[in-house]
């Protein structure tokens, strides 16, 4: 009888059997059925906009006694909420900062989150009454930085299209979603994200990585429910990988971008067949995107099966264009006209949707709504980001550098 605790030990004297789950899905797809002794942990992640995602910082802004309590703070021009703790004329500011606050149009959050995690130099201003003060500082500087999200890897996350005439600016297009049915927007890593494989061990506790960092689950996130879960987790930023978090330009302001990656142990018969669900058995709700309620489904197959993993970039049909609309649009600021930075690049492919030569190119896939095939035109999640993450916590476990206890 295997248990979470008997396959720990294997995982400490580095005999366990892992997989990640693309590897597990392979094997399916291929009819070869992994039996429970073939498998002792699978590794699943997700990698896409997770708005509900927030740090919590602390550091010195000034000397003892140079203020009493701060009333405003701004990290590179993005708004932080400065408390609970007063800090009384300590110097020292604790702040919250949302994914979701922006500085402008282009900076957000999550662009900050992912700066401070390089270790770029960050500008800090603190108001209180009226004295100011700034300070540049690194993620070195700052005592406290921990992540928290309050709502991720959403399990089957939601299509949207538009069926009216005008243009709908949403955080769910990064152009203004057009319609009458003339695109959708889709989310979720689909077959590879956690919550869609055993969620049984995916309780308070858990570890779990976060932006490629070591983490721990809080319990069920906002809007959690039976049969659509999320999970709410904690995670210290000095342990993340930049390349695995960041900002995304929506049409209604900048996004974050957060991720996940957890260890799944098989413990049980009930547990490996949870982990053989594929894409095309995942329902797809599609909503309208005003009302926000759902009128059809589709699934995961339609997004992530036979579809393009990757941009192609043929350069010579460039035409120069005045302004270059893919770069203007690219929500990750990885493009210039004909050239992709590969390290910003989340395949999201809002630039082979509006390069009017067709530079970049990419099969989005179509999702049948009305007896209409809706070209998908915007993938708000990176499949290829969260299997790079299946990969990276299947080696920690592979080494003992990742148990199935926090503590
Ligand atoms: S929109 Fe396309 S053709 Fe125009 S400059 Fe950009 S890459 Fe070149
Ligand atoms: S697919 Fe295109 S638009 Fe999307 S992130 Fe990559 S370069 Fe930017």
């Amino acid at each position: 009888m295997k248990t979470i605790d008997s396959i720990d030990s294997l995982i400490k004297g580095k005999k366990a059997k892992v997989y990640t789950a693309a590897e597990i899905k392979d094997m399916v797809r291929n009819g070869r059925i992994p039996s429970i002794d073939d498998v002792d942990v699978v590794t699943c992640g997700t990698f896409g906009i997770m708005s509900g995602t927030m740090a919590i910082l602390s550091f010195d802004i000034a000397e003892p006694g140079a203020f009493a309590k701060a009333d405003s703070i701004e990290l590179n021009g993005v708004p932080g909420i400065p408390g609970p703790c007063p800090n009384e004329n300590l110097g020292i500011v604790d702040c919250a900062v949302y994914g979701t606050s922006k500085r402008d149009g282009r900076y957000g959050g999550g662009h900050l989150f992912r700066d401070m995690v390089s270790g770029s130099m960050i500008k800090v201003d603190v108001t209180s009454g009226n004295k100011k003060f700034a300070r540049n500082m690194t993620i070195d500087d700052i005592a406290t930085a921990r992540m928290i999200v309050t709502r991720g890897a959403f399990r089957n996350y939601t299509a949207f299209l538009n069926h009216d005439e005008r243009i709908y600016n949403t955080i769910f297009s990064v152009t203004g979603m057009k319609g009458p049915l003339k695109e959708v927007s889709v989310s979720g890593c689909g077959e590879i994200n956690p919550m869609q494989n055993d969620i049984s061990y995916l309780r308070e506790g858990a570890p779990v990585m976060v932006n490629g960092g070591p983490g721990v689950i809080l319990g069920p996130g906002t809007r959690s429910s039976v049969s659509r879960p999320n999970i709410s987790a904690s995670a210290d930023m000095k342990g993340m990988d930049p390349d695995m978090m960041g900002g995304f330009i929506t049409s209604n302001g900048p996004e974050c971008l957060t991720s996940f990656a957890a260890a799944l142990p098989i413990t049980d018969e009930m547990s490996l067949r949870r982990i053989m669900v594929l894409d095309s058995e995942i329902d797809l709700p599609v909503a309208e995107i005003s009302t926000r309620t759902a009128k059809a489904s589709a699934s995961y197959g339609n997004v992530w099966e036979g579809t393009s993993r990757s941009i192609t970039v043929t350069a010579h049909r460039c035409v120069s264009c005045g302004s270059c609309e893919a770069q203007e649009r690219c929500p990750t600021e990885a493009l210039r006209p004909a050239h992709i930075d590969t390290g910003r690049c989340v395949a999201c492919g809002a630039c082979a949707s509006v390069c009017p030569e067709r530079v970049f190119s990419a099969d989005l896939g179509r999702i049948r709504y009305d007896d209409r095939a809706v070209p998908i035109t915007l993938r708000q999640s990176d499949r290829n980001r969260a299997e790079a993450s299946c990969e990276k916590l299947k080696k920690m476990v592979e080494t003992g550098k990742w148990g199935l206890r926090c503590f």
